[in-house]
């Protein structure tokens, strides 16, 4: 795909959704890392039923620990693989404490040195609590890449790498949000919404399809 095709596709998503966010719902930098943690293989939606009754009575580090992981388990049991989660959660609360003073850090390598924090997450974090132009590649974005043949690549850092040496610099911030959202609710995995997709034309996917 061509630099003038890429940049007119970001410049579409953005008059679609000039600001474009997550849609988990956070207070605090500490929150929105908790809620990624807890979005691994979930819905933002089943997160947020969850949250919504956490953080309004442990919203910090230290609550949750207060909590403990019994405590924390009742309040994310609905969420998939909400045990481990639960480990992971009290065991970074457990390290932002003992070794960040409570805050959640700012820089890459300490983020990803937390449990239950990879990549995909720091890169979240660093892009939406604190306004770093990162691009987090989650299984839609990695879909709407290749589809679309915006920055093709076959896992998922080759896809980063690429949207990063690829999207033009004054859509880098949003480009993540744009992308999701295009992937959860046009370019869907089993059949995209083509005839009702902005970037059609600039597409160069092979099957499109067509209006029901
Ligand atoms: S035209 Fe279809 S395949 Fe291409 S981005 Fe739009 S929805 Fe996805």
């Amino acid at each position: 795909m061509n630099p003038a095709k890429r940049s007119e596709i970001f410049r579409r998503l953005r008059e679609a959704n000039p600001k474009p966010t997550t849609e988990l719902e956070y207070a605090t930098p500490f929150q929105l890392l908790v809620a990624v943690i807890l979005s691994a293989q979930a819905t933002d939606v089943g997160v947020n039923k969850a949250t919504r009754k956490l953080f309004p009575v442990a919203g910090t580090p230290q609550a949750i620990l207060a909590l403990g992981e019994t405590g924390l388990k009742r309040y994310i049991s609905s969420i998939g693989l909400f045990n481990a989660k639960a480990k992971n959660v009290i065991a970074t609360c457990r390290a932002l404490v003992e070794e960040h003073g409570g805050e959640v850090p700012r820089e890459r390598e300490a983020l990803e040195a937390l449990p239950g924090v990879g990549r995909k997450t720091a890169n979240v974090v660093l892009n939406t609590a604190f306004g770093e132009p990162t691009i987090a590649v989650d299984t839609h974005i990695f879909r709407v890449s290749n589809r679309t043949h915006l920055a093709p690549g076959k896992t998922v850092r080759e896809v980063e790498d690429r949207l990063n040496r690829v999207v033009p610099d004054e859509f880098k911030q949003d480009a993540h949000h744009w992308l999701i959202l295009h992937g959860r609710y046009v370019c869907k995995a089993r059949k995209p919404d083509c005839a009702q997709c902005v970037i059609r034309d600039l597409c160069e996917y092979r099957h499109k399809t067509a209006a029901a």
